[in-house]
C-alpha cells in the first residue's frame, strides 16, 4: 500500500547533497499554511483537505453504511484529515526550539465511551462492588501440634551450624555438656489477600498499515477477562482494549515522520573539525609548518548525523508520520501479607518468620474468617485484627482469594556448659537452624580459634 502524504514512500528524501539545506535559515519553521514546503513537490502535503481518508486502497473505510459513526471524532470513520491541525505555538513553537512534545494535548484524544478521564499515565479504577458475602465457616478449625528433639539432636544442629560457618570452630560443640532442654513452641501467624487492580492509560505505537477497525463500544475496564498465572503471587499483564484504536498524525513529529537533526540544527553539514571552519589546516611537511587546504568543503563537512539531510527519522513513530493510539489495561496482582509471631523465648521473632513450622491450620477462601478458636489467645487476636484491616485495607483492588495459616515452629533452648562457664543456643524450625549469638569459639573475620 502506498502512503502518498505520509512521508514514507514516494517522495524524494530529504535534501541531497547539493540541494540547499533543510529548513533554510531565515525561512519559516513546517509546516506554514499556504507555503510550499517539506515534502517535495509531486507528493502532497499530510494532511490534505479533501484527500481520501486514511487508510487508502483495499478496504472501505470503517464505518460500514448503516452503521452509526463511532466515536464521532479524530477516528478512523472521520478520516485524518478531520483530526485539528496543531495550533500555532503548541507544536511548531516547541519543535523549534527542539523540544518535541512527549504527548499530544489530551484534547486531541479521542472520547472512548465508559473511559473518561482516560490520561498518559496510568489510573486507577475502583472495582465496581461485588459479592463480598461468604456464608459460614464449613469446616471446624482443626490445630494440629508439634513434637519435641532430643539432646543427641541438639548437638548434631550445632555441629553441623560450626561446620557451615568460616571461623567457627567445632570443639565447643564435640566437647560441651548439655545440661537441660527448653522446648516450646512458636506460633506463626500469616494472612495473605491476593487482590487485582486495574489502570488505563493512553498508549500508542509506530502504525505502519492496514485498517483500524472499530466494531462497537469497548467494554467496561472491569469486564474485560483476565486471569491470574498464579494464585498469591504478584503479577501483571497490559493489554490493549478493544474498540479504542484509532490512526493520527504523530505528535512529536507532527506527522512528517523526521524530525529536525539535532547536531546540525537542520543544516545538513556543519564546521569541519580538522580545520575548524577555516577550510585550511597545518601540516608539517619537510620539518616546516606550512598552511594547507583542508579537502573538507570549504570549512563544512557533510553532518554525520543525518548524513546531510538535516533531518533523522522521528524515533516516536519510526520515520512513518502515524501513531496508532489505544487505550491500554493493566491488571495487576498483588499480594499483600501480614504475619506474627507469638512465642515466650527469648530467640528473636524475625528468626522464626525465616523457618517452616507444623502447619497448625490453614484455609483458602475468597474471605477468610477470623480464628477463634486457636489455644492461643494472642493468635486469635491478631487474625481478628488482621482481617479486619485487610476487609477496609484495599478499597481500589478487587479481592480475590484469601488465605491464612497457622504454623507452630518448634523451638528448644539448650542450656549447656562449656569450661565451666553455662552458656546457651536455640534450635529451631523443622530444619533444626540454630542461633548460637555467644558460642565460645566464632569470630567474625578469621582470627584464632579455640
Ligand atoms: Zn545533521
Ligand atoms: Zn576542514
Ligand atoms: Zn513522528
Amino acid at each position: 500500500m502506498e502512503n502518498k502524504g505520509y512521508g514514507t514512500t514516494g517522495a524524494p528524501p530529504y535534501p541531497q547533497p547539493g540541494a540547499p539545506p533543510y529548513p533554510q535559515s531565515g525561512t519559516p519553521p513546517y509546516p506554514q499554511p499556504g507555503a510550499p514546503s517539506y515534502p517535495q513537490p509531486g507528493a502532497p502535503p499530510y494532511p490534505q483537505p479533501g484527500a481520501p481518508p486514511y487508510p487508502q486502497s483495499g478496504a472501505p473505510p470503517y464505518p460500514q453504511s448503516g452503521a452509526p459513526p463511532y466515536p464521532t471524532s479524530g477516528n478512523m470513520d472521520t478520516g485524518m484529515a478531520s483530526f485539528p491541525p496543531p495550533t500555532e505555538g503548541s507544536y511548531q513553537g516547541t519543535q523549534d526550539q527542539g523540544v518535541e512534545p512527549s504527548c499530544p494535548p489530551i484534547e486531541t484524544m479521542d472520547q472512548v465511551p465508559g473511559y473518561n478521564n482516560v490520561g498518559f499515565e496510568g489510573v486507577a479504577l475502583p472495582p465496581p462492588s461485588y459479592d463480598e458475602a461468604i456464608g459460614q465457616r464449613p469446616e471446624t478449625e482443626v490445630f494440629k501440634s508439634t513434637g519435641t528433639i532430643s539432646a543427641e539432636d541438639a548437638r548434631e544442629a550445632i555441629l553441623e551450624h560450626a561446620r557451615n560457618k568460616c571461623c567457627w570452630g567445632t570443639g565447643p560443640a564435640e566437647k560441651m555438656t548439655i545440661n537441660d532442654l527448653v522446648s516450646s513452641s512458636a506460633y506463626h501467624y500469616t494472612l495473605e489477600t491476593f487482590a487485582e487492580s486495574r489502570t488505563t492509560k493512553w498508549v500508542s505505537e509506530p502504525f505502519n498499515a492496514g485498517n483500524v477497525y472499530v466494531t462497537g463500544n469497548p467494554p467496561g475496564p472491569w469486564d474485560i477477562p483476565a486471569n491470574p498465572p498464579q494464585m498469591f503471587k504478584s503479577s501483571k499483564i497490559d493489554m490493549e482494549v478493544p474498540n479504542t484504536a484509532s490512526v493520527k498524525p504523530c505528535h512529536r513529529c507532527q506527522g512528517i515522520g523526521s524530525t529536525r537533526c539535532g547536531f546540525c540544527f537542520g543544516a545538513g553539514r556543519r564546521n569541519c573539525i580538522r580545520c575548524g571552519g577555516s577550510g585550511r589546516r597545518s601540516e608539517f611537511r619537510d620539518g616546516t609548518e606550512q598552511r594547507v587546504s583542508c579537502g573538507c568543503m570549504g570549512g563544512q563537512e557533510i553532518c554525520s548525523s543525518c548524513n546531510g539531510r538535516g533531518r533523522n527519522d522521528c524515533h516516536k513513530c519510526r520515520g512513518r508520520g502515524t501513531l496508532r493510539w489505544f487505550i491500554q489495561l493493566t491488571v495487576k496482582w498483588v499480594n499483600h501479607v501480614v504475619s506474627h509471631v507469638e512465642q515466650r523465648s527469648s530467640l528473636p521473632n524475625e528468626l522464626v518468620r525465616e523457618v517452616t513450622g507444623e502447619m497448625a491450620f490453614e484455609e483458602t477462601y475468597p474471605r477468610v474468617w477470623p480464628i477463634a478458636t486457636f489455644p492461643v489467645r494472642e493468635i486469635n487476636e491478631r487474625s481478628k485484627d488482621f482481617v479486619t484491616l485487610h476487609s477496609t485495607k484495599f478499597n481500589m483492588e478487587k479481592i480475590l482469594m484469601q488465605r491464612q495459616r497457622v504454623q507452630t515452629v518448634p523451638v528448644t533452648q539448650v542450656l549447656y556448659s562449656y569450661k565451666d562457664k553455662s552458656r546457651e543456643y536455640f534450635v529451631f524450625g523443622l530444619e533444626h537452624k540454630v542461633h548460637a549469638p555467644d558460642y565460645p569459639a566464632s569470630c567474625c573475620c578469621g582470627c584464632s580459634i579455640l
